[in-house]
């Protein structure tokens, strides 16, 4: 194909309508007909990028394999796409300012005065284009952070404006509204929808195709209406009902062909609709599975709707891939002790710890594994429920009393896990974490071979303290075997306890990279696992 296409997806009327579900889902369409297509984020915060944020202000922090911290939309575009992100996909006000300001003191604007319009405003562009020219993908979907009107996101608003001038034919801008459900006039109601095509004209943008995010089925006069009062052909208003699950969503606008109204609109021919087989299968089996599978996923952000959002996709993937409802329960690691975790985590067929940061909840991942250890319940460490697994191992195994990380105890003295060698001289907290893919050898023979059928992966990283090697030989005579290292540093990545029927902890975040058609491996064992439990 010729040139790059580009499409910007912007949102109105209200936050947390889904665009980046909307964004992978188009996105999916796309590929489905053989285009090659990435999808990009545009976040309006000042933050380099979400790595200092916690969870509480923005979800769940997504790795790229590049080594990115990045917005969790970025999961979404991967577990649609099946494709790998990168840091170019995810780009902060932050890292446009920086770069500006780094250009400015080298002396390269020449002596002009640096402004958002044009400065800001090409660095944006740049970084929009950047994905086209240099990865040469036929489809660039960029989504807007934030809701338009809001002072942060203008200078990213005005350059999709400019840059709709600039590519004419090959640019399509979809806006995303909500028609909310009035329940004592008993109507949908489409003015905060009109008002929000306003906004955007006002900003001299003129969107080309609408989404109407609903809770059900609008009627076509409603439809024709929003088209009539938002210079919208009418083929071009989608609505976007709710749906049970996300990977529904692709099929939904695919329905309403959504994909032709943007083939058209940059003229390329339309040609037969995808089968979207393999999308459809998972679906099917989605839809087909009767029994299921319970899982107590025991963290401290629990409660948080997005902060363990690719483990709550991974599990899904890796029940449907087992033929299973997945029955997710949620335990909150600071309610949970050596008292309660029996009674509460005991109609549990698996157990996974999740990954974080800090003292706080960890007594509970630690009554969590000793439960699920004595009563040898299958059970996934991840990350900090890695190090946590080795921990309560240390302590109640191998009798290392107030054996520790040196994250929660510096002054512990079984220092089990410790700050990494190369981490010792880092001051800085953003980005300095291990980051990223990295290679990992797994024994023969051991649970994580088994799941992986073969001994070279490489997984993505987060995290600044690492299974203190000194200690191997001791881990291993009491029965915890380090079972998957990397190969030039020799840190461990991968420890199990083969005396029992799965109990595997990873110091890799095995959930960035499960997709719809690709589910990871080790949680798809993992679930096989709790399933063969419950038998
Ligand atoms: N806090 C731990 C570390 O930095 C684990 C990090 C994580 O779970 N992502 O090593």
């Amino acid at each position: 194909m010729a040139d790059t296409k580009y499409i910007f997806v912007t949102g109105g009327v209200v936050s947390s309508l889904g665009k980046g579900i909307i964004a992978a889902s188009l996105g999916k369409l796309l590929q489905a007909r053989g285009y090659k297509v990435t999808i990009q984020k545009f976040d309006p915060y000042i933050n380099i990028d979400p790595g200092t944020l916690n969870p509480y202000e923005h979800g769940e922090c997504y790795v790229t394999v590049d080594g990115h911290e990045a917005d969790l939309d970025l999961g979404h575009y991967e577990r649609f796409l099946n494709v790998q992100t990168t840091r170019a996909n995810n780009i902060t006000t932050g890292r446009i300012y920086q770069s500006v300001i780094n250009k400015e003191r080298k002396g390269d604007y020449l002596g002009k005065t640096v402004q958002v319009v044009p400065h800001i405003t090409d660095e944006i562009k740049r970084n929009v284009k950047l994905l086209g020219n240099k990865y040469k993908f036929d489809f660039v979907i960029t989504e807007i952070g934030g809701t338009v009107g809001d002072i942060e996101s203008l200078p990213f608003i005005e350059s999709v404006r400019q840059l709709k001038w600039e590519l004419g034919k090959n640019c399509v801008c979809v806006h995303l509204t909500y028609v909310p459900y009035i329940a004592a006039a008993k109507e949908y109601k489409t003015k905060p929808t009109q008002h929000s095509v306003k906004q955007l004209q006002e900003l001299g943008i003129q969107p080309d195709v609408l989404v109407l995010r609903t809770e059900r089925e609008l009627r076509t006069s409603l439809l024709s209406k929003v088209a009539l009062f938002c210079n919208v052909a009418q083929d071009a208003v989608i609505q976007s009902i709710d749906v049970p699950t996300i990977y529904e969503v692709p099929l939904v606008l695919q329905r309403q062909k959504m994909d032709e109204v943007i083939l058209r609109k940059v003229g390329l021919e339309v040609g037969p609709t995808p089968e979207m087989k393999p999308w459809r299968q998972f679906l099917q089996r989605k839809s087909d599975a009767t029994e299921t599978v319970k899982i107590g996923l025991v963290g401290k952000y629990v409660e948080l709707q997005d902060a363990y959002k690719s483990i709550d996709e991974s599990l899904l993937q890796a029940a449907i891939y087992n033929d299973r409802k997945l029955d997710l329960h949620l335990f909150h690691s600071e309610k949970l002790n050596d008292d309660n975790a029996a009674e509460l985590l005991k109609d549990m067929d698996g157990i996974l710890i999740a990954p974080g940061f800090g003292q706080r909840g960890i007594e509970g991942k630690f009554a969590a594994l000793k439960y699920a250890r004595e009563n040898d319940v299958p059970c996934l460490g991840i990350c900090l429920g890695m190090q946590c697994m080795v921990i309560e191992f240390a302590r109640n195994v191998m009798g290392l009393k107030d054996a520790n990380s040196t994250e929660m105890e510096p002054n512990t003295p079984y220092k089990v896990i410790d700050l990494m060698e190369e981490q010792k001289n880092v001051t800085n907290m953003g980005g300095s974490m291990r980051l990223g893919a990295y290679d990992c050898v797994l024994k023969e023979g051991s649970k994580a071979y088994e799941a992986y059928g073969q001994a070279h992966i490489q997984e993505r990283h987060r995290h600044r303290f690492e299974f203190n090697s000194e200690y191997r030989d001791r881990f291993e005579a009491a029965g915890m075997m380090c079972v998957g290292e990397n190969p030039e540093s020799n840190l461990v990545e991968v420890v199990e306890i083969p005396a029992l029927k799965w109990f595997v902890g990873v110091q890799f975040h095995p959930e960035y990279n499960s997709t719809v058609v690709n589910p990871n491996p080790l949680f798809v064992r993992f679930v096989k696992a709790a399933v063969e439990n419950k038998k």
